[in-house]
């Protein structure tokens, strides 16, 4: 294909299937037949059109890349990686595609589905996702990448072997034209190859909380802009260096990469009226549901027996 087509459908093709992309290059093809006339095209329409494909920036950069291609490059896709790479929505795997499949030179592809295809035929370890293993299979893909004559059916095939035979799930190694060097066929890993994005690490914090309540009202600080329940109430809390030794934790609150744990101490009982700080004030106990207080205080109160609110 020219360039501008095999641009189009590879920006279509991030991170959407062929099957749904199909009408849509076809529809775009017949309203744009060229950069010219896409780069002239106005926003609007052009997300009416895109409306349905999802990833909204795609059609953005879309129309950026193409009235930069007109009106730095005179309408012409330039013909290296760099310079493609240079251009909104292109990244170094696209560039090698458009370069490759318009037959105007050699460069490697990388895909989603080509970092499969080359993870498990080569045995590479490591979510695909982290540079380190990108590196490594760009090197992999670089080394195996063939003469001009050969590039672009071999980057077509690799893109479908990876769209069609090694699949995410079951890949189908039986009819796989590479099974017999795959690493990951021969050592039985396709279910582990590529390695799943690692869960987000989830640090833990320990803090004591101190429950002053004097005449069923708690002193609550509000919190500072910044960090943990920015601006919300909350009962005085003290950061630990680790979990106290001789204590469970009243509450564990988690986020998705927090672990709070709470431990609770009562302020020394007995009658006092303790000063308050321009920051502090006393809430009524139970807490109003409304209180701009966070989940995890009523969770404590309601552990410790001293609200009615449920657990
Ligand atoms: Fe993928 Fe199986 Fe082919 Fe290996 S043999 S590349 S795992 S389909």
């Amino acid at each position: 294909g020219n360039p501008y087509n095999v641009w189009l459908s590879e920006i279509m093709l991030q991170q959407t299937q062929v099957k749904a992309v199909i009408p849509y290059y076809q529809r775009f093809l017949s309203r744009f037949p060229d950069v010219f006339a896409l780069a002239a095209a106005d926003e609007t329409t052009l997300m009416g059109l895109w409306a349905g494909l999802g990833y909204y920036a795609r059609a953005r950069n879309l129309l950026a890349c193409a009235r930069l291609v007109v009106e730095q490059h005179g309408g012409m896709f330039p013909d290296s990686v760099e310079a493609l790479s240079a251009l909104p929505g292109i990244g170094r795997s696209t560039a090698g595609a458009v370069l490759s499949l318009s037959g105007r030179g050699v460069a490697p592809i990388l895909d989603g589905n080509v970092r499969r295809v080359f993870a498990r035929c080569f045995g590479v370890a490591g979510y695909t996702g982290l540079p380190k293993v990108q590196t490594q299979l760009w090197a992999l893909a670089e080394a195996h990448v063939p003469g001009a004559c050969d590039v672009m059916a071999y980057n077509q095939g690799l893109m479908d072997l990876g769209a069609t035979v090694c699949t995410r799930s079951k890949p189908r190694c039986g009819d796989c034209p590479v099974q017999r060097g795959c690493i990951a066929h021969r050592d039985g890993l396709t279910a582990v190859l590529p390695t799943p994005k690692p869960p987000a690490v989830r640090r833990t914090e320990h803090y004591l909380v101190t429950l002053d309540v004097v005449s069923r009202r708690l002193r609550v600080q509000v919190r500072p802009e910044r960090g943990i329940w920015a601006g919300l109430w909350m009962a005085p809390m003290q950061r630990l260096d680790a979990a106290p030794l001789d204590a469970a934790p009243a509450v564990v609150h988690e986020l998705t990469h927090r672990r709070y744990c709470l431990y609770a101490q009562c302020a020394p009982s007995g009658p006092h009226v303790a000063a308050l700080m321009p920051t502090e004030r006393w809430l009524p106990l139970p807490l109003a549901d409304d209180a701009p207080v966070p989940a995890a205080l009523h969770r404590l109160l309601a552990v410790l027996g001293l609200d009615d609110q449920p657990v």
